[in-house]
């Protein structure tokens, strides 16, 4: 387990994250790692439903939440499709307070797993608002 700390510098956060190859692997098992830690609140912060790379300092494409009780790895992911936009609240393990953010309901996104394979894979809901909140991570779009 090398769970990293967390980054909460905004400037840094804003940068948008590189392209992940199969040489960020170490990077993905390590963001998957403090994900683990994270799952329950843990030094003063709340628990964590998903982390993007520069969250913990790698500025790569690359995101890992639970789906349901599933941990993910998303290397490289891409909104495709959506649909069903609302309005609601987040937060950020990185940042403080709660902020304003539309969303959409169902959305479907292509990634690479850990084995660089590629998929495209539909999700809906707190799955599919985890994931859009990540995906802003690595456009450095801040929540
Ligand atoms: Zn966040």
């Amino acid at each position: 387990m090398t769970a990293k700390k967390i980054i909460h510098d905004p400037l840094f956060l804003s940068q948008p994250a590189a392209k992940a190859t199969k040489n960020d692997l170490q990077v993905a098992q390590d963001l998957l790692d403090t994900l683990m830690v994270h799952r329950e609140s843990k030094d003063g912060l709340p628990a964590a439903a998903g982390l993007a790379a520069n969250m913990i300092g790698e500025k790569k494409a690359i995101i890992t939440l639970f789906a349901g009780f599933l941990p993910m790895v998303m290397l490289n992911p891409r909104i495709v499709k959506k649909s069903g936009a609302y309005l609601t609240q987040e937060g950020c393990l990185s940042l403080e307070g709660e902020r304003p953010v539309q969303r959409y309901k169902e959305i479907e996104v292509s990634y690479q797993d850990l084995g660089m394979q590629a998929h495209q894979q539909t999700f809906t809901d707190f799955t599919a608002e985890i994931i859009q909140h990540e995906v802003d991570h690595c456009l450095g779009k801040l929540i």
